[in-house]
């Protein structure tokens, strides 16, 4: 058991917590369930399917769902725009299996379309809004969506390419005025403002082939070899985030001694402000689950802007913020933070990238009212595997929290043995909401989810009460803010440069994004390019963020171990020094 205090926190066991509300009768019962030939903990109540949660959703009616800048739109609004958008896929041919592209900056449409794709139990592909032209266009081609939902800005990024995918078949554009010209280019494209109007009041045929196991989602994460790999997600992999959450909440009230108390019918409604993008699991299953189930308010930026973001806060009084924690270093950090009144932040909730402990410190410390909150996932855990909250996060503001009551997680032994309590080993988790595998990939699939388990590639420890605590990537890859950066990929386009011999890229220490991606490159002896040129190299074919801040040039070959591989840790001394406080 942790550490007590003088205020007689903990009341009771993480362990003991767990138990008593997972046990028969509670809210969070778990049952053990035939998941993919093995016997998993899913939730024995609650949503479990995207069917499930529109029925909710119909029942919020007139309140407020969506905000961006002046507009506002209700669930009832949303649940008929989901109802039109699913009769307009059925009158397309999709079928429960086919994929449904999505490639839009966050927009109230990026939501519908989604949710619309897999209530008729299709498989909704967002793809990264920030990618460019070529990894659009692979991601299109990898998943073969029949169908592709753009906004008119990734449209016109991928216009050239379309005729040359096979297997789309239908075009759409949402917010498309100006978009005719490039129909010239790509052939017809339907503007979602002309579907014809349907409001099912339930939607997804019951019925149809789609159960709590079926393939529902296939998000994009990088890929070790290079190219992007999609992860398929089921239905109870996102729906599960809905209790989870709740759980997490009721677990540090039972470590107070207290039992959670229901919100009030009249409480003012909750709102949280996004600013991650949906594209990502904790946008989608981590965030927006959730808060459309409970009939919360989503609050989107066009652009992410701390300054406006605290405004933001205090006009819609938004109660979680956060994502990832670059954002919420930014909030914190802000000169004008004190000129806001920020006092209905109850939340300031993040993950996906390691969450420095002085920012638990500070958040406690600036917003005395609002629990920090950090989690940690994959993309492959279609979203949040653990989380660490309340008391226990400022007892332990370096660890990431125990697992859900879903999740089960080891430290192993490069030797394939299992690590002593204390012990640093690479993360394998199991659980019902870990993804299916990957697209049309057996071999990637065999390597990181073989034999039942899901190999993270996270280094951790994990101490008596079952925390983790992540010290290293055993992966070669970057996180900038919340995105991640696969070395590989960089590093063979640059050695595709014709000046280039060889080149790594390492990671420079950023306060707030974590690390920057920097690259360091020996040039061939005839080679002449500069930094300038070859950033511009990259820029021209890889997302933004993707692009080095800074390249270094070595004038001998770059340190390799006897295998040939490159000998980073000796890279990053030499090149990348700590920033300047
Ligand atoms: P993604 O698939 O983009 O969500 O990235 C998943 C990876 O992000 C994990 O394998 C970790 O390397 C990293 N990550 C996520 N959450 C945390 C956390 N709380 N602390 C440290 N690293 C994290």
């Amino acid at each position: 058991m942790s550490n007590s205090s003088a205020t007689g926190w903990p009341a009771i066991s993480v362990a003991d917590a767990q138990a008593r509300l997972t046990a028969a009768g509670s809210p969070f019962e778990t049952v053990l369930r035939p998941v993919r030939g093995q016997l998993l903990k899913t939730w024995a109540k609650g949503p479990q399917t995207m069917r499930d949660v529109l029925a909710r959703v119909r029942e919020h009616g007139e309140k407020t769902f969506i905000v961006l800048e002046d507009e506002r739109v209700s669930y009832g609004d949303f649940h008929k725009a989901v109802s039109r958008m699913a009769a307009a896929f059925v009158a397309m041919g999709i079928e429960p299996g086919d994929r449904v592209a999505v490639t839009m900056r966050n927009l109230p449409e990026w939501p519908v379309t989604v949710c619309a794709a897999i209530a008729i139990g299709a498989i909704a592909t967002p793809l990264n809004a920030w990618w460019s032209r070529e990894e659009l266009v692979y991601g299109l081609k990898d998943s073969g969506a029949k169908v592709a939902i753009f906004d008119p800005e990734r449209l016109a990024r991928v216009a050239e390419d379309l005729a040359g995918l096979p297997a789309l078949k239908h075009i759409l554009v949402a917010r498309g005025e100006g978009a005719a010209p490039l129909e010239a280019q790509i052939g017809p494209v339907t503007d979602w403002a002309a579907l014809p109007d349907a409001d099912l009041p339930s939607i997804g045929a019951p019925g149809a082939a789609m159960g709590p196991d079926s393939a529902a989602t296939l998000f994009y994460t990088s890929g070790t070899t290079g190219r992007p790999k999609g992860a398929v997600g089921s239905h109870r992999a996102f729906t599960s985030n809905i209790l989870t959450q709740q759980f997490v909440a009721a677990r540090a009230f039972l470590r107070r001694g207290e039992i959670m108390p229901a919100r009030p019918a009249n409480a003012p409604q909750r709102a949280t402000l996004m600013a991650v993008p949906l594209f990502h699991v904790t946008g989608f299953s981590a965030i927006l689950t959730p808060l459309m189930f409970n009939g919360d308010k989503l609050v989107l930026m066009r652009r992410f802007d701390a300054g406006q973001a605290l405004a933001l806060i205090e006009r819609e009084r938004i109660s979680t913020a956060g994502g990832v924690p670059t954002i919420a270093w930014q909030l914190v950090d802000h000169p004008d933070r004190e000129k806001y009144d920020l006092s209905s932040l109850e939340r300031v909730a993040y993950g996906g990238a390691p969450c420095p402990p002085e920012l638990s410190r500070r958040v406690r410390e600036v917003w005395p009212h609002a629990a920090p909150s950090a989690g940690w996932g994959m993309t492959e855990t279609c979203a949040v595997f653990a989380n660490n909250t309340a008391e226990d996060y400022l007892a332990k503001p370096d660890s990431c929290g125990p697992p859900t009551p879903l999740g089960e997680w080891k430290v192993m032994r490069p030797d394939g043995t299992e690590a002593a309590t204390g012990e640093v080993g690479e993360l394998w988790v199991r659980g019902c909401t870990v993804a299916i595998g990957y697209w049309n990939n057996p071999q990637a699939t065999e390597e990181t989810f073989g034999g039942g388990w899901l190999r993270t590639g996270d280094l951790a420890r994990l101490d008596d009460d079952g925390f983790a605590y992540i010290v290293d990537r055993a992966k070669d890859m970057l996180i900038r803010g919340g995105e991640n950066i696969y070395c590989i990929e960089v590093e063979n386009l640059l050695a595709e440069h014709p000046a280039v011999d060889e080149a790594a890229l390492i990671g420079l220490p950023h306060r707030t994004l974590g690390e920057e991606p920097g690259a360091v490159v020996r040039l061939r002896e005839e080679g002449t390019a500069d930094e300038a040129e070859l950033r511009a190299f990259v820029a021209a074919r890889l997302a933004g963020f993707k692009v080095p801040v800074r390249v270094f040039f070595a004038a001998e070959a770059l340190p390799r171990n006897a295998n040939g591989k490159l000998i980073k840790a000796e890279l990053r001394e030499r090149f990348a020094q700590p920033e300047p406080a």
